[in-house]
């Protein structure tokens, strides 16, 4: 009868309806795991470099100070020797964790690569990024991490190495590889001055 048809028809929405919001999760797992590094949480590379590039765009754009902190454990291989592999993960997943409570809401930290991480801090200078690499350093360098399975006593440091643009000086800015590369060799010289160290490079602009 009419009852029944109506029934199936609604039992029929329903049923597109859930297949409809499973591929919506669906798309949204796949979508996450894209964009985001398994092991810490945080955006991954890849999301890295598209965030960057359209910060450096929008900064250019409506000439708005932008600056990249670019973070390296320190000694990590004597890490892993001494404490494993495994411990090692979760030092960098507790990093993560850390670097997170430690920005910024409108910031942008990433796992850059195996052990490095990066920062993104939109509408932020040299002198509140030195700041805030400057909280980091000595967030990590106070913190207690992994060594087995049940205690936190294992510590660890960290270099910081940082590049501002600065738009009011008429500059246009940098690319991305450029960006990087001018955070990557301030942390090259964080490490060769003795690690633990936040170095910030001239200010771009
Ligand atoms: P430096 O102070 O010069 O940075 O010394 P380092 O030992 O940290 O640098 P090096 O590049 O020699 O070694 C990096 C180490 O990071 C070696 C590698 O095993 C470790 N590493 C990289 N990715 C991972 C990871 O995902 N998990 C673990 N547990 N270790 C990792
Ligand atoms: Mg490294
Ligand atoms: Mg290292």
């Amino acid at each position: 009868g009419e009852g029944a048809n109506r029934t199936s028809f609604a039992a029929l929405m329903a049923q597109q309806i859930a297949l409809g919001l499973e591929k919506a999760n669906l798309y949204n797992q796949v979508k996450a795991m894209a964009l985001s590094d398994g092991l810490t949480g945080l955006a991954n590379r890849r999301n890295f470099d598209m965030f960057l590039d359209t910060e450096l765009r929008r900064a250019a754009t409506l000439k708005r100070p932008l600056s990249l902190i670019m973070l390296d454990i320190d000694k990590f291989k004597i890490y892993n020797d001494t404490y494993g592999h495994p411990a090692g993960d979760r030092l960098l997943a507790q990093l993560g964790e850390l670097l997170r409570q430690a920005v910024r809401t409108i910031d942008f930290p990433a796992r850059y690569g195996g052990e490095e991480f990066a920062v993104i801090l939109p509408e932020c200078g040299k002198p509140e990024a030195v700041a805030l690499a400057e909280n980091i350093r000595q967030t990590v360098a106070a913190a207690g991490f992994p060594d087995n399975a049940e205690t936190l006593t294992a510590r660890i440091t960290a270099s910081l190495g940082i590049a501002a643009y600065d738009p009011s000086l008429g500059v246009p800015p940098p690319d991305s590889a450029r960006f990087i590369a001018v955070a990557d060799s301030a942390l090259y010289q964080a490490k060769q001055s003795g690690r633990n160290k936040v170095v910030a490079a001239p200010v771009i602009g």
